[in-house]
């Protein structure tokens, strides 16, 4: 079972508003355990309709349409639903009578223009807006596919208004797709794992096998802000049906990458280091020299505000001495910075940061120089470890990579403990 989503409008298609309706849509279908396999954006022209409509009926069993169903000239979804297909468009009072008792109950007199609301093409049935005078359309056409045969599609237009397609999806849409499908005894499953410290490509030589598109479950690799997530995907009945039809994938995994995951679920970085503090009743404080100070902006993003306690553990040093700006011979080290930023806040565990050359030397908008950043890390015994890596990337991205670079190296400094 295959869908297709359209959204219709100008000011979607001109950029002036982002198209949200497929995204819910999308994860609605989802949960029912229906594919996605296209999301369609056309503006308000009918012969663009006309063909966005064929086609997505041709190839795809389901298909969703949002927008233009309203009253006014631009409005064209009934009627090109209505050309696509090949009928009529006939008056439906059931639909008119619910319209004008929308407008009387809203005191107002209703324009002549919103009767098209209650034309619809000759073998389709009305889908209820409860909370507009955009009555839906539900369609069951025979097309022929790429390869000429016949091909029943269902088609489900509803309003672009979200609130109301919302309702609409929910109330008449889901259910006829459950009862008149059968659909939705299963739905899909997901499951994250997140990677930090290597690169997309790398992460899909170690596995190519669970890359595979046709594989069950399915893995997808996406990447946002230098951190890797590994999605597996599968339809099921329940949780634990999902959980057991995963535990191979998953522990295949687990035994590529070991150390490199740092979470399953939505866990960001950050969120892992405050739960490791957590769990192991530790306090941090961080001093930076030359990051822009992203380390401490990055982890103070992971705090609950509303956490009793929940800033107990970052004491970030803001004043330096001046020594500190200058990493040269003369100035303390790292693991002196360390140490001593430990001393003065009183904590358990202390990271000094420090890049070179600086960040704050670099112009934002031109491509940045590979760079050395450093970390030392100091634990309760009071020795310094000391680890090096080298940055690089978009100016956009360089500095979010700089930061979970450094929190990386913590979380396995803190894993070792
Ligand atoms: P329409 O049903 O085409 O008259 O759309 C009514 C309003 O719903 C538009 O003016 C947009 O503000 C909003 N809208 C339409 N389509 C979408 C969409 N795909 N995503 C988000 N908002 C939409
Ligand atoms: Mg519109």
């Amino acid at each position: 079972m295959k869908a297709e989503i359209i959204s219709v409008g100008d000011e979607l298609t001109s950029g002036q508003r982002l198209d949200t309706n497929s995204q819910i849509i999308s994860r609605r279908l989802g949960d029912l355990g229906i594919r996605v396999g296209h999301h369609t954006t056309v503006g308000d022209d009918l012969a663009d309709n006309v063909s966005a409509f064929r086609i997505a009926a041709s190839r795809c069993d389901i298909v969703i349409i949002s927008g233009g169903l309203g009253p006014t000239a631009d409005d064209l979804t009934r009627e090109a639903m209505a050309e696509a297909f090949g009928q009529p468009l006939e008056f439906r009072p059931e639909a008119m009578a619910h319209i004008e008792n929308l407008f009387k109950s809203r005191n107002r007199s209703m324009p002549e223009r919103n009767r098209v609301q209650a034309m619809f093409p000759q073998t389709s049935r009305i889908i209820p807006n409860p909370h507009g005078t955009a009555p839906g359309v539900d369609l069951e056409v025979l097309v022929k596919d790429s390869q000429n045969m016949d091909h029943p599609s269902r088609l489900f237009a509803l309003p672009g208004v979200p609130a109301e397609m919302i309702q609409m999806l929910s109330q008449t849409v889901e259910p006829r797709l459950i009862e008149e499908l059968g659909l939705g005894h299963q739905r899909c499953f997901f499951h994250s794992v997140k990677l930090f410290g290597l690169g997309e490509s790398d992460v899909e030589q170690v596995i190519p096998d669970l890359i595979s598109r046709d594989r069950i479950p399915r893995v997808g690799i996406t990447v946002s802000k230098a951190t890797i997530t590994l999605r597996i995907a599968a339809l099921a009945t329940c949780e634990d049906e999902f959980q057991s039809l995963i535990e191979p994938t998953l522990a295949q995994i687990r035994q590529a990458f070991g150390e490199v995951i740092f979470a399953e679920g939505d866990l960001e970085l950050q969120d892992v280091i405050h739960d490791l503090l957590d769990q192991k009743h530790l306090t941090l404080s961080i001093v930076e020299v030359g990051s822009g100070c992203w380390v401490g902006q990055m982890l103070s993003e992971g705090l609950e505000p509303n956490k009793p306690g929940g800033l107990k553990h970052l004491a970030w040093q803001p004043h330096l001495p001046a020594s500190a700006t200058a990493m040269d011979g003369n100035s303390p080290s790292l693991a002196d910075l360390a140490l001593e930023s430990k001393q003065l806040n009183r904590t358990d565990y202390a990271m000094a940061v420090g890049v070179y050359p600086p960040s704050s030397s670099f112009p934002r908008e031109s491509s940045l120089p590979s760079t050395e950043l450093q970390v030392a890390i100091v634990g309760p015994a009071n020795r310094a470890t000391l680890k090096t890596k080298s940055v690089s990337g978009h100016p956009e991205l360089f500095y979010q990579r700089l930061a979970k670079t450094a929190l990386d190296l913590l979380r396995k400094e803190l894993l070792d403990e």
